[in-house]
């Protein structure tokens, strides 16, 4: 048989990349696709993937990415990310246009490009990192959360229209994961991001890719619809239990 192959986008940190070790450590060949393209080609060296620059906005970069992956089993809609914290009223178009771009239509993008090579695979997997900001809203993220109903909507949608198709569907929709998402989102403030996570013990990267792996390792007539996961710490968006500050 031949080797099962994984792509997985926004490789270049967090849980695109623990994903993307996790399932070469299943025996995956994984093509791992970023804009940092410095690591995800280290991340490649390490795990024998291939490396592939991928900017999930841009028609063209994802069709030369598309093109170079012959055979996928798994594929991983990861990247994203939010930009921005701020009420309606004084919303940044720019930031809300990002968060569409990248969540939404770059979900879209890959997916359909790659429909054709995961039916033909014949157990394909599309596995979509959407979020708890895909199930709640809160105040001043109207940006993040409707990117993410959004994306979860579009690949919600796909489970019925993909009845009857070898290929099942796995939404994962996180709570807070310490990675660099908070500075992104606060544009490089590490010290407002470092607060995201202040007293409490936030889930880790790899805690989601072990999720995907699991997924990933169900026999072909198992699909794992929607698995929502969250710190202890954490009932909703934004409800947490804080260690009070020493
Ligand atoms: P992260 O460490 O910031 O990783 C985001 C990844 O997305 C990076 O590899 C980034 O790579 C990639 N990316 C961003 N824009 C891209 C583009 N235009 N084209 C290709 N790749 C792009 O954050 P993370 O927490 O691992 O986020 C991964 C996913 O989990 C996101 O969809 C996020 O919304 C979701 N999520 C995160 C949390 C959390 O609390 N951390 C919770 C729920 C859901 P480059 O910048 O190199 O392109």
């Amino acid at each position: 048989m031949s080797t099962r192959t994984a792509v997985v986008t926004g490789a270049s940190s967090g849980i695109g990349e623990a994903t993307a070790r996790e399932l070469a450590k299943q025996g995956y060949h994984v093509y791992v696709g970023a804009r940092r393209f410095d690591r995800v080609q280290r991340l490649a060296e390490d795990i024998g993937g291939t490396a592939l620059e991928l900017d999930v906005t841009s028609e063209d970069s994802v069709r030369a990415f598309t093109d170079a992956v012959e055979r996928v089993d798994v594929l991983v809609n990861n990247a994203g990310g939010a930009k921005g914290l701020a009420p309606v009223l004084e919303a940044d178009l720019d930031d809300w246009r990002w968060m569409w771009e990248t969540n939404v239509v770059g979900t879209l993008r890959v997916t359909k490009a790659l429909l054709p090579k995961l039916i033909a695979s014949g157990d394909g997997l599309i596995v979509t990192v959407t979020s708890v900001a895909a199930l709640h809203t809160y105040d001043n993220g109207a940006g993040y959360t409707s990117a993410k109903h959004a994306q979860g909507v579009l690949h919600r949608t796909l489970r019925g229209e993909l009845l009857g198709q070898p290929v099942r569907l796995t939404e994962i929709a996180p709570g807070a994961v310490e990675t660099e998402f908070s500075l992104v989102r606060f544009d490089g403030d590490a010290e407002r991001a470092a607060k995201v996570y202040e007293g409490i013990d936030p889930l880790y990267a790899e805690d989601i890719a072990q999720i995907v792996a699991f997924a990933a390792s169900r026999p072909p007539h198992v699909n794992l619809d929607t698995i929502v996961v969250k710190p202890r710490d954490q009932e909703g968006p934004g409800r947490f239990s804080r260690r009070p500050a020493n």
